[in-house]
């Protein structure tokens, strides 16, 4: 299919480069040190303010002044992980899961466990030969608290002398790459390419004219955490959230079970989660999108996601109430080491996100979403 948004050669491998940095980089909910330095490197060279909150998140400021809607951007910066949980006195290192792993996906992965010192000391996710498995356990799953890390290590004693204890934080070991055409595959996509997305978008927006406040939150695969803090202290007008949904148009899945599809453009989600836990998006804000899209000839899909939610229900429960809405990006295989996704989505969705926050105007924000005095 056919992008009239952009999305050129040049424009897709760039886009790949940011992405790359920030999705190969270590940063589990509540240790992300390492991408939080990667991202402010990135986003001091446009913002006209960048700071870092006490909670960890990133907050860069484009701002137009008084009179102007305070927009939030949301991405979160966190991957889910691990904690070393116990380490035998043969040196196997047992795991507790950070965010919500499918444990299907976990043996015969290898990880990285940051150490004391700050490097990373690798290792493997052991599983049993199949010569050895009895028939009834070939289509077992074998629960995270059973699954052990494997460093080479032949006692505790080797294993605490490389600076690794009970708590120190592990991810996935897997670099991100390019697939057939305009498909990539990595770690941590989920929510890199959000953070991604609005770099993108932050750096073409003219501070003129929008008064936009970027937050990377920390820790929302533990709870929207970051993304609630920064919320409270921006006290936005609006918010506009980025992150990865659901594209399960693989083998086995019915077409009306479908959530997204690969390269049909971003998703604006008109709900998510399982009613109470999750957010509606603003129906005026949400056909800002759309028609920005349209207009645009921008592809977009409307979608509503049976499960799970992101920073924006957290934003849109702060204060006098945000409205807020999701902008997010098809990807498949969610919350494992190989989701998978096309550039050519993301890049739209930089596009769309910096056009429909252009025409939040002040008049725009006055008829469609301000407070209203009635007497
Ligand atoms: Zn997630």
């Amino acid at each position: 299919m056919v992008f009239s948004s952009g999305g050129s050669g040049s424009e897709l491998d760039s886009f790949f480069g940011l992405l790359k940095r920030l999705a190969d980089a270590f940063g589990i909910s509540g240790y992300e040190d390492e991408i939080r330095g990667i991202v402010v490197d990135v986003l001091r060279e446009y913002a006209d303010e960048v700071r870092v909150d006490r909670f960890g998140n990133v907050i860069a400021a484009k701002r137009a002044g008084r009179g102007y809607p305070r927009i939030l951007w949301d991405s979160h910066m966190d991957e889910i992980g691990f904690f070393v949980r116990y380490i035998d006195e043969r040196g196997f290192i047992y795991l507790s899961p950070v965010g919500g792993w499918s444990e299907r996906v976990l043996p015969g992965q290898r990880v990285r466990i940051l150490a004391d010192d700050g490097s990373l000391v690798r290792g493997v996710i052991g599983s049993k030969p199949p010569h050895l498995m009895k028939p009834e356990e070939r289509d077992k799953v074998t629960p995270i608290d059973k699954l052990f890390v494997d460093i080479g290590a032949s006692s505790r004693e080797e294993v605490e002398k490389l600076g690794i204890r009970i708590g120190s934080p592990v991810d996935l070991d897997r670099e991100a790459v390019r697939l057939a055409g305009t498909r990539v595959t990595g770690k941590a996509f989920d929510n890199r390419v959000g953070t991604a997305v609005l770099i993108e978008a932050f750096r073409r927006i003219d501070p003129r004219e929008q008064d936009v406040y970027l937050v990377v939150a920390v820790q929302e695969e533990v709870g929207l955490k970051g993304a609630r803090v920064a919320a409270q202290q921006l006290q936005p007008d609006a918010a506009i959230a980025v992150d990865v949904t659901t594209a399960n148009d693989v083998p086995d899945v019915a077409r009306q079970d479908w959530v997204a599809e690969l390269g049909k453009g971003p998703v604006l989600k008109v709900a998510d989660g399982r009613s109470a836990s999750g957010l509606i998006a603003n129906p005026r804000l949400l056909r800002l999108l759309e028609d920005t899209a349209k207009e645009l000839g921008i592809p977009y899909q409307r979608s509503i996601l049976p499960g799970g939610t992101t920073d924006a229900t957290a934003i849109a429960l702060t204060g006098k109430g945000v409205p807020s809405v999701v902008v997010a990006i098809p990807t498949r295989y969610i919350h494992s080491p190989v989701e998978l996704l096309d550039l050519r989505d993301a890049v739209a969705a930089a596009r769309l996100v910096e056009e429909a926050t252009r025409r939040i105007t002040p008049e725009w924000y006055r008829e469609h979403l301000e407070e209203k005095k009635l007497k």
